[in-house]
């Protein structure tokens, strides 16, 4: 029996609504339902949909206006019998049959507006993510540490690294050193500053074990870091904990909730209201950790 401390995983790359799933009816070309409506309000600010450089073969671009904006979108006919809405990071395309006309093609847009623009903020959101964890690696990038940020520096004249900071406490900018010339390429400083971390977490995460070991009687056989991109820790029935080293990015409670979680199954080896109860005795108030936890989605976690 295992117990897996996971989220769901994350959005899909596309999304993907599919209209006129029945058949094709030209003189009615009123949409089926969609499978979700937004039901948050739209954010006040525009997505840019701009043209992409190369249109795939044998479509063409086209835009709409909307109430909240103009939309463009990649248009391809098909000889399908349904109109499909993809959203992804290409941005919006449609397949059309031959048989929908333009102004049908535009009126669906105009009626899909809003769960259009709400996928294509996702993947806004997805590429400025990516983009970001891109100018972490480099002189002056910031990388998330205990929940704090610090700098990653370089071109220092030392074999280790040198934090600038109280280690377990550290603050907003404090200084990461890594022992990397100036001009040190992207994936070097990652591997320095993820090695950095990993004894970070070993550390740190081995302290608090030892911590709620005490406060709870209870002992794991042993622990490790996992690199798990899926779950945050797990625990198995012969008591082996597995702590994601990632976690090292969140602020303390959360790790310690994460490793209260853990050792609770060493008694609960289930999600029952006795375990519950076991994690509750163990590290009151642990809720608002577990609920900021689930905001985030350890697939998305390579990225830092
Ligand atoms: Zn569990």
């Amino acid at each position: 029996m295992k117990c897996v401390n996971s989220t769901p995983n994350g959005m899909n790359q596309a999304q993907q609504l599919e209209l006129f799933t029945a058949d094709p009816d030209p003189i009615d070309p009123t949409p089926a339902a969609p499978p979700q409506t937004p039901k948050e309000p739209l954010a006040t600010t525009t997505i840019a949909t701009p043209c992409p450089p190369d249109l795939p073969a044998g479509s063409r671009w086209r835009e709409v206006r909307t109430a909240d904006q103009a939309i463009g979108f990649v248009l391809r006919r098909s000889r399908r019998k349904s109109i499909g809405l993809v959203v992804s990071d290409d941005g919006l395309q449609i397949t059309a049959p031959g048989w929908v006309s333009l102004s049908q093609i535009d009126a669906t847009i105009v009626e899909k507006s809003r769960w259009i623009l709400k996928k294509l903020r996702i993947q806004q959101a997805r590429r400025e993510q990516l983009a970001m964890a891109d100018t972490h690696w480099q002189d002056g990038g910031t990388i998330p540490y205990l929940g704090k940020r610090i700098v990653i520096r370089l071109g220092v004249a030392s074999d280790g690294w040198l934090f600038e900071g109280a280690p377990f406490t550290p603050g907003d900018g404090d200084v990461l050193r890594l022992p990397l010339p100036h001009d040190a390429d992207r994936l070097r400083v990652r591997d320095s500053a993820h090695a950095w971390l990993q004894r970070k977490a070993t550390d740190w995460f081995g302290l608090r074990l030892a911590h709620f070991q005490g406060l709870s009687q209870l002992q794991p056989k042993r622990w490790r870091l996992s690199s798990a991109t899926t779950r945050w820790g797990s625990c198995n029935s012969d008591g082996n904990i597995m702590l994601n080293w990632r976690l090292i990015h969140f602020n303390s409670a959360i790790i310690d909730y994460v490793i209260v979680h853990e050792i609770a199954h060493l008694k609960e080896m289930n999600h029952s209201k006795d375990f519950w109860r076991e994690v509750e005795r163990i590290l009151p108030g642990f809720g608002p950790a577990r609920d900021a936890l689930r905001q985030y989605d350890p697939t998305t976690l390579p990225l830092i």
